[in-house]
Formats: C-alpha cells, sequence, structure tokens
C-alpha cells in the first residue's frame, strides 16, 4: 500500500457531476489524490459504478436535446463569461494544480493560461462553426452545409495538464452544440472538477457538462456506450491506442494525442546562451513532464562541445515544492513516476551512455519526502538504448551527437514518434530545410516547445497520434460536427422546369 492507496476517511471526496449536480459516487473504490512534494493525503477520488457511468451519459443525451438548438451567440457569451470567471480565480486554481500534480505555481498559472486561451477562442464560435454556400450549382439550385453537432462527446484526460487538457476539449465540444462527459486523469482530478464548478457558473446548463472519475473500467465503458459519439483523448501511447482501436469498433469518431520523444536539433551556429536556456527550460521544465518537452538535443559538429556549458546551466536550476519561490523544478508526479524514472537512469548508465549529471536523490530541505528528481542529462545516447527508445517523462536529457544536419533529421525521423521537434539555428536556410525535410507534426524554429496556440490545431503526427483531426483550431471544428450537406431549390413559378428528369445530372 502506498499514499495513493492508503484509506484515507478524514479527507474530502472529489464529486461526480451529472444532471448539473455534484453527486457523491456510491462506489465502493477509492483513491487517494496526494500532493508529491509533502505526500499529505488531499482528498479522496471515486472510480465510478457503471450505473453512474449510465447516469452521466443519460444526462448528457437529455440535454443535448435542448442544448443544440441553442443560439450561437448564446452559447458563445457563456464561454465570454466563463473566461473572465477562470482569469479572476486564475492564482486559485494554480495553488489547487501545484498542490496536486507537483509544477511551480507560475507554470500551474501557464497550464491554466493556455487552457484559457481555447476558452477565448470558443467564445469566438460565431466565426468558426460556418458552412458553405454555392449559389446556382443549377439552374436555381444551391447548395450549401451546415456543421451540426454529434451529440454525446467524451474526454479523457491525462495528469500533466489537468487544467489546459480538459479546457482543450469541453468548452470547442460544447461551444459547438455537443452535450460532454469528462473523464479527468484521477490521479489530479481537483483543478478540473473547480474548472467545471466555474463553467457552471458561467451557465453552462444541467446535463451539458458532465464528470465521472475512474480508471481502466470506466474508459473502457465509454469507448463501449453507445450513446457516445465521439472521444477525445490526451495521454500514453499504450493507452492512447487501446481507447482508439476499442472505441472506433463502435463507430466513434476518436482522436488519441499520445507520448512522444521530442528531440532538438543545435546547430554550431545557434545562439549558445539562447539555445542552452532554451534546452534546460524545455527539457527540465514542469520536471519533464510535458508531452513537448524536449527529451533529446541532437548536437550537430562543433555544438557537440557544448555539452559542459549545458551541465552547468542545468546545475543552476532550483529543484523543489512548486510552492516555493524561486523553484525551477518540482517533484514527479508519484512515487511511481519517480521509481520509473530513476529507474530508466540507471538502465542509461548500463546501456553505455554517459551519465554528464545525475540528478538522483537531490536534497530538498523541509520537503523530504517529495518526489524530486533533478535535471539529469546523458551524452553518448544512441538508438537502442532504453532512455531512448523510452518516453522518460522526467528531468532527463538526452544528448546524442551528428556531423551534419541531414544526419540529425534522419535521426528524428527514423524515431516513430512525430509529436514536436525544434531546430535552434541562425541560418534561415538550414532552419527552412528542416521544416520541409521533418517529418513531425509540430516544428519550432528556436523556439524549444511550439504548442501551437488555438487558432491553429495541435497536430502531432505518425506514433503520437491517432485520427485525423487535432483538438482546437479549425480542425476541432470539424471534429466535434458532422457536415450536412443541402442542395436546395425552391420553386415560385414554372419558368425553371425542365419536365421529368430521369439522369443523375442536376438540370
Ligand atoms: P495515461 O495514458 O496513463 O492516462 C491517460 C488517461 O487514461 C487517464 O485519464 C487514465 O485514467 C486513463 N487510463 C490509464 N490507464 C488506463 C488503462 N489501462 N485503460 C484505460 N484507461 C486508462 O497517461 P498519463 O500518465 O496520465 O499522461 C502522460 C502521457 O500523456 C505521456 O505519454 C504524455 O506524452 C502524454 N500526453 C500527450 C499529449 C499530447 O498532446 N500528445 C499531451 C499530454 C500528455
Amino acid at each position: 500500500m502506498d499514499a495513493t492507496t492508503t484509506p484515507a476517511t478524514q479527507v474530502a471526496s472529489v464529486k461526480l457531476l451529472i444532471g448539473g449536480e455534484f453527486v457523491e459516487s456510491r462506489t465502493t473504490e477509492w483513491r487517494n489524490v496526494v500532493n508529491p512534494a509533502t505526500q499529505e493525503v488531499l482528498a479522496r477520488v471515486p472510480f465510478a459504478t457503471p450505473e453512474e457511468v449510465n447516469a452521466a451519459v443519460a444526462s448528457a443525451k437529455d440535454a443535448f436535446k435542448t442544448w443544440r438548438k441553442t443560439p450561437i451567440g448564446a452559447r458563445a457569451r457563456i464561454f465570454l463569461k466563463y473566461q473572465q470567471l477562470i482569469r479572476e480565480h486564475m492564482s486559485e486554481l494554480a495553488a489547487i494544480l501545484t498542490a496536486e500534480q507537483g509544477k511551480t505555481l507560475p507554470d500551474a498559472e501557464g497550464d491554466v493560461f493556455r487552457g484559457l486561451e481555447v476558452v477565448e477562442h470558443a467564445a469566438g464560435i460565431g466565426n468558426l462553426q460556418l458552412g458553405e454556400l454555392a449559389n446556382n450549382v443549377a439552374n436555381g439550385v444551391d447548395t450549401y452545409t451546415l456543421l451540426q453537432p454529434l451529440g454525446v462527446c467524451a474526454g479523457i484526460t491525462p495528469f500533466n495538464f489537468p487544467a489546459m487538457i480538459p479546457l482543450w476539449m469541453f468548452p470547442m465540444a460544447i461551444v459547438t452544440g455537443n452535450t460532454f462527459v469528462l473523464k479527468p486523469s484521477e490521479q489530479d482530478p481537483m483543478v478540473t472538477m473547480r474548472l467545471c464548478e466555474l463553467a457552471l457558473q458561467a451557465g453552462i446548463p444541467p446535463g451539458v457538462l458532465n464528470v465521472i472519475h475512474g480508471g481502466e473500467a470506466v474508459v473502457n465503458a465509454i469507448c463501449d456506450h453507445a450513446d457516445i459519439k465521439a472521444i477525445s483523448f490526451v495521454g500514453s501511447t499504450k493507452v492512447g491506442t487501446h481507447v482508439y482501436n476499442r472505441a472506433s469498433l463502435t463507430g466513434k469518431r476518436v482522436q488519441c494525442m499520445m507520448g512522444a520523444k521530442n528531440h532538438a536539433i543545435v546547430m554550431p551556429d545557434a545562439n549558445k546562451e539562447q539555445t542552452l536556456n532554451a534546452l534546460a527550460g524545455a527539457g527540465f521544465g514542469a520536471a519533464g513532464q510535458r508531452c513537448m518537452a524536449v527529451s533529446v538535443a541532437v548536437l550537430v559538429g562543433e555544438a557537440q562541445q557544448w555539452v559542459p556549458d549545458l551541465v552547468a546551466k542545468a546545475k543552476t536550476l532550483k529543484v523543489g515544492a512548486g510552492t516555493e519561490k524561486g523553484v525551477d523544478v518540482g517533484p514527479l508526479v508519484s512515487c511511481a513516476a519517480h521509481d520509473r524514472v530513476t529507474g530508466l537512469i540507471e538502465r542509461g548508465e548500463a546501456d553505455g551512455a554517459k551519465l554528464e549529471l545525475d540528478g538522483r536523490k537531490p536534497t530538498v530541505a523541509g520537503y523530504e519526502k517529495g518526489n524530486f528528481v533533478a535535471p539529469t542529462i546523458f551524452s553518448g545516447v544512441k538508438p537502442g538504448m532504453s532512455i531512448y527508445e523510452q518516453e522518460i517523462f522526467g528531468p532527463v536529457l538526452c544528448l546524442a551527437g551528428a556531423e551534419s544536419l541531414d544526419e540529425a533529421i534522419e535521426m528524428i525521423n527514423a524515431n516513430p514518434n512525430g509529436n514536436g521537434t525544434a531546430i535552434f539555428t541562425q541560418s534561415g536556410a538550414a532552419a527552412r530545410r528542416f521544416q520541409e525535410e521533418i517529418d513531425v507534426g509540430q516544428v519550432g524554429i528556436n523556439v524549444p516547445i511550439p504548442v501551437p496556440v488555438p487558432m491553429f490545431s495541435f497536430t502531432g503526427s505518425r506514433a503520437s497520434k491517432l485520427g485525423d483531426l487535432g483538438p482546437y483550431g479549425k480542425q476541432v471544428i470539424m471534429f466535434y460536427t458532422q457536415t450536412k450537406t443541402v442542395t436546395a431549390r425552391w420553386f415560385d413559378d414554372d419558368t425553371i422546369s425542365h419536365g421529368v428528369n430521369t439522369t443523375i445530372s442536376l438540370k
């Protein structure tokens, strides 16, 4: 038994949200939500029963009957109000997030803020959910499209962005006229629940947004449920692939944003100080628990001499509880994550990579029980080593060498993942070559974490994504709507009559 399973009855329970009410689960299966810096149990989260899953879906199905017909302006105004409420509660939301997830308070605000941007975008739905019209496609005939909502949609989210990723999902699904069932990460559901409370306060009607908690059984029930039309999943490749396959079998539309191994290429002409800052921030920020974290830097030519400077830079980062001022690297989310990351560091050494900086067992005064791993750097990393093949999801940066840009591009394209990548260079020609040749969905040029803002879509590719359409941006309007194409002819006299038409042609 560890802190996540030890019975803790003295703490608050996380509620389900069904039909506009926050209700206590009747389940017998609970798990603790634990502060990763202290191991304090903050709350207990239920694993919803099959009846509760069905009740949430039924409430969403019922609410869809009226919500789908709610005028676009009324939907937009709820999200205008919602963005204001999120802004007003920013510090409170960040504090809840840091307590349960571990990241620093400024980074927790960033987590909320990047979700808030999607809420702002949702408020502009009047300009987004537009069909097309072609006038006079035949005599007196017009053709136009309606982008209609699908019905009940569901979202399944990971632990690492408990504010941003739920906000990628339910605002865009709901503002396009769908109703929603959200299944947050059972590791840190509290900030997500606070965001849902604020969403109801903003005016989302009962049943339009529902929340159920749980793990594998609840996720499988969502995949199988006949009344759910679409699922948005963000999480690991293993679970995402399972969700994609299982939910597709029942005819659902599914999008899965999954694991990563993001490489950055460092050209010898790059601005050295800015590049080292970017690598340290993107490799070790959020303790490496970002799907867009840089986990491999490919140093090209002379840039391979920069290893000692990078190590020196990494040593300047302060490790500690996310609530403490000046901290750069908080704890890993759980004891299990800590053990997995330190185990991979051991494997890296055993596989023959050179451990340039060992972040195991840092001393963090006052937080001796925290799941801390300090910045760790390996050089001489090669394909085939465990630290290269697996997503470490910790503050571990792997350094590889290449003699040319082409060799570095070849290495990245040979890796199965396609979430994010970046190049650091002062050469426009090198950057353009990289942009053209690299087979990764999100590309940064002197930008280490190129997560697109919401007027674009999140566009991971290859093994990092299943499904054609990404979350937010234009693509998500297509994901959450069904296009209906109407071909119409209105008669007011006989002037355009051609008699009986026995052909397929429009006359
Ligand atoms: P995870 O896959 O363990 O969990 C994701 C969700 O699936 C959670 O809600 C969880 O309850 C559920 N789940 C867990 N095990 C399950 C099982 N066996 N069957 C069914 N459902 C299950 O992911 P995580 O550890 O919470 O998050 C980290 C992962 O998410 C990393 O791989 C990271 O790269 C990825 N991620 C990807 C993106 C992206 O946009 N590509 C963004 C954030 C995180």
